[in-house]
């Protein structure tokens, strides 16, 4: 039986490996993965139930400087998310110096007085000497109240991660029920594998400039087949034709690997119909952020 909850921000510099933590923490394709930094535009909920103790998990965008209505909205998000929270864990890179962005979050964290757990990430990337002057540099700059070194990909460490998160929980009853575990609208999932492929397939500057709208999500009565219509919106018309591509090719090759992980996520038959529609600067316009679902 579930008697306490532990909310934990996961907050550091984009492709750090949030994204990727929170996946493998789940053990499900929820957070968008991708090489390319600020994908994860929506903060959001995992949830990971382990022993008497939900973990409710918060996969937030990269701290940086807004320079759009969209920056604007991930930098509030950021703010709000390490407020009422019970942690947060700071994901670093296995680099033995604190960075600029590092800082910052621990002045904010600091400002906050909330408890902050140091995970470095990418452990298997470097020497175990390494990480021990990753720890000396960040255990001069502020006292943690725990460090845990971990490999989000390979999945070291986690466990122990894990454990440290249920320390910080709080009595209180189940937040989400068992079997969910994501807050998100399966709507909104699907739009960000999309997203994913966009920025796996395409040169930056295109997928960037890209909201994805889910415009039909219907199970069928008869069969195990689930309808999914999805429309791509991009700032120019000279986008559109390159996330068409020659014959059609880029649309096709994208729907097929989004389709792929919808089907397992849904496990299910999925039926994926992709537009592509330009609408010009939707970044700047409030009435088209919200439409594209980036508000509360
Ligand atoms: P985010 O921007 O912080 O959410 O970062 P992502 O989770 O999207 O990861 C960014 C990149 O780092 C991806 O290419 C990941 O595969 C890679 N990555 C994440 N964690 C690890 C890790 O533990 N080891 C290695 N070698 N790569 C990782
Ligand atoms: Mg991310």
């Amino acid at each position: 039986m579930i008697t306490k909850t532990a909310m934990i921000s996961i907050v550091g510099r984009p492709n750090v490996g949030k994204s990727t933590l929170t996946n493998t923490l789940v053990g499900d394709k929820i957070a968008i993965v991708s090489n390319k930094p600020q994908t994860t535009r929506n903060r959001i909920f995992a949830v990971v139930n382990r022993g008497d103790t939900q973990i409710v998990l918060l996969d937030t965008p990269g701290f940086h400087k807004a320079r759009t209505k969209l920056g604007d909205y991930m930098v509030k998000v950021v703010n709000e998310s390490v407020a009422d929270v019970d942690a947060v864990a700071l994901i670093v890179e296995p680099v033995p110096e604190v960075g600029k962005q590092e800082s910052m979050l621990i002045k904010r964290i600091g400002e906050l007085g909330v408890p902050a757990i140091l995970v470095i990430n990418k452990i298997d990337t470097v020497k175990k000497e390494t990480v021990l002057s990753v720890i000396a540099a960040y255990a001069a700059a502020y006292e943690f109240a725990a460090v845990v070194p971990i490999s989000a990909l390979a999945g070291d460490g986690v466990d122990e991660l894990l454990g440290e998160f249920v320390r910080f929980a709080q009595e209180g009853p189940q937040l989400f029920p068992d079997d969910m575990i994501t807050d998100q609208p399966e709507k909104q999932i699907m739009a960000e594998i999309i997203r994913e492929k966009l920025l796996l397939c395409m040169d930056r500057e295109i997928p960037h400039g890209t909201a994805v709208v889910i415009t039909k999500f219907s199970e069928r009565e008869d069969a195990d087949i689930i309808d999914i219509d999805a429309t791509i919106y991009c700032e120019k018309a000279s986008h559109k034709g390159m996330i068409i591509g020659k014959n059609g090719a880029m649309l096709k090759k994208i729907g097929q690997l989004a389709r792929e992980d919808m089907e397992r996520f849904m496990g299910a038959k999925v039926y994926l119909q992709t537009w592509v529609k330009v609408k010009e600067n939707w970044r700047d316009s409030d009435s088209l952020l919200r439409n594209f679902g980036y508000s509360e």
